[in-house]
């Protein structure tokens, strides 16, 4: 017998349990044990879907990004291929909240890039002087990449200027991370950006020239497939059908990991009911500095390094009202608020229009987003403080006064990794340290993606790692089959 344990029932615990024994069952390798341990009462870890009177809440996730294509191909084989869900509109507008009001976000602006010139000059949202400093990104010279990395603001400011950076980056693209431009790493967060402007010397050009290249090899998305996907009945679906299919899996709630003891070629693992386990394998699939708590015993640098990893905290809070209560027409999907307007909540996704299903026909439901590097001790506030002060900011914002007929608040406490500057070369050096303790594997979000998508890519990844470390050639040979 082969045991791996994986700790950390999120979707990176579970997906590699998943790859696991899908590895092992198309290589042959047999006897293979599978454990994952999870602290708390159930499994899928930052994934949560409710429903409570008729509405649909996602209490962390909402979607995933199509572009990546990992976390639909896992969705495909799972066998939730038509549970896949589009959103409402193959582009709905997204709104900023600047002054005193909401302006649209100019069209043809993909993330933080303008690639259509007159909706940007009619745009309400930015000043002539700004709009001019945007279009002006065409000439503004390469930087020299042996220069390293970079902050989102200053990668922002340089290319763009400071308007762009204040009232479309931060909100609308650090606002993924829920993160402080300042500190976070461009190349990490997003090196897609890095790339454009290595390539193409611009990323109004560069992003031009993609769309040109998308176009004449047919054009764009799949039917059916928009920018963001998610399921049916919500991202919870993901979580059931991986357990449907890792009934092979012995899984273990309640139960926490404390520490972890090397033991001749395997591990010892210590549990908080005072319970131990042996392992020739182990996958660390928490948040970085759980890992570092845990590897304390293993390896004193490595945890150190793993610390430097920081995170930090969300909440979410969904609101369902009657549709005849809402004046506001509701006309996109949702809006963010940039740090510079000192508001209270970060955005809010008109749930119910974006994705079908989400709320009774009579009803609608707005999902508000608090917290984050900017405002993390919002997170703590109790519950009718939370409700109320985001009440207060949808009067503001959005002009609602009606009383909501359900809330529901989701706190996320050291749940979203911060990827700042130098990111990439301290996940090269923990992973190094890492492959010093054989069949230790840390996968998750704090590494290579902080997204469902990049977290599928990568726990498919550890899972192939785990299969050769185990097997050897066997499971190389084989490997991709
Ligand atoms: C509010 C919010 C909104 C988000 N929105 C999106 C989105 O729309 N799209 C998107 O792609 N991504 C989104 N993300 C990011 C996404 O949630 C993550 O990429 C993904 O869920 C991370 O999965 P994970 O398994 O790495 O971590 P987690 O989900 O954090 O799972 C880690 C698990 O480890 C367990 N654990 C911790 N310590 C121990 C221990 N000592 N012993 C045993 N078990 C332990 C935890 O209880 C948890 O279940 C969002 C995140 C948050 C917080």
């Amino acid at each position: 017998m082969k045991k791996v344990v994986i700790i950390g029932g999120g979707i990176a615990g579970l997906a590699t349990a998943y790859h696991l024994l899908e590895g092992a069952r198309k290589r042959g390798c047999a006897g293979l044990e599978v454990t994952l341990i999870e602290k708390g009462g159930r499994v899928g870890g930052n994934i949560r879907t409710e429903r409570i009177g008729g509405f649909l809440i996602e209490g962390g996730p909402d979607c995933f990004l199509s572009e990546k294509p990992w976390a639909m191909q896992l969705c495909k084989r799972l066998g939730l291929a038509p549970r896949l869900l589009p959103t409402s509109r193959p582009r709905g507008k997204t709104f900023v909240f600047s002054g005193s009001r909401l302006h649209l976000l100019p069209e043809g602006v993909i993330l933080m890039v303008p690639t259509r010139m007159l909706p940007l000059l009619t745009s309400s949202l930015i000043s002539l002087p700004g709009k001019i400093r945007m279009a002006l990104e065409v000439f503004v010279p390469r930087r020299d990449p042996s220069k390293g990395d970079e902050s989102l603001g200053d990668f922002v400011r340089r290319r763009l200027g400071r308007e762009a950076l204040d009232k479309i980056a931060e909100p609308l693209v650090a606002g993924v991370h829920a993160g402080d431009p300042e500190t976070m790493s461009i190349r990490s967060s997003f090196p897609r950006f890095v790339e454009l402007e290595e390539r193409y010397g611009s990323l109004i050009r560069g992003m031009l020239a993609r769309m040109r290249a998308m176009k004449a090899g047919g054009g764009g998305k799949a039917p059916g497939v928009t920018m963001f996907m998610t399921l049916k009945g919500g991202l919870g679906e993901l979580i059931e059908a991986i357990l449907e299919k890792i009934k092979d899996v012995s899984i273990r709630t309640n139960t926490r990991v404390v520490s972890i003891r090397e033991k001749g070629r395997g591990y010892t693992l210590l549990m908080d009911d005072g319970s131990s386990m042996e392992a020739d394998s182990v996958v660390v699939a928490t948040p970085a500095y759980v890992a570092a708590e845990i590897l304390d015993g293993v390896d004193r640098r490595l945890s150190e390094r793993l610390l430097t990893i920081p995170y930090t905290s969300t909440a979410t809070v969904s609101l369902g009202y009657k549709k005849k209560d809402i004046a506001h027409p509701l006309d996109g999907f949702g809006f963010v608020v940039p740090g510079i307007e000192k508001r209270r909540i970060m955005a809010a996704t008109w749930s119910s229009v974006k994705w079908e299903g989400r709320a009774p026909e009579d009803s609608v439901l707005i999902r508000c987003f608090v917290g984050g590097a900017r405002n993390e001790d919002l997170v703590f506030l109790d519950d009718s403080g939370m409700t109320e002060m985001v009440r207060q900011e949808l009067r503001d914002i959005m002009g609602i006064e009606a009383e909501p007929v359900l809330v529901r608040i989701f706190r996320w406490r050291k749940a979203m990794p911060q990827y700042t500057i130098g990111h990439a070369e301290r996940v090269k050096e923990i992973e190094g340290m890492a492959s010093s303790h054989p069949g230790l594997y840390l996968t998750g979000s704090a590494y290579h993606g902080i997204g469902i998508s990049d977290t599928a890519r990568e726990a498919e990844e550890t899972a192939g790692r785990v299969l050769s470390y185990l097997y050897g050639d066997k499971a190389v040979a084989s490997s991709g089959s």
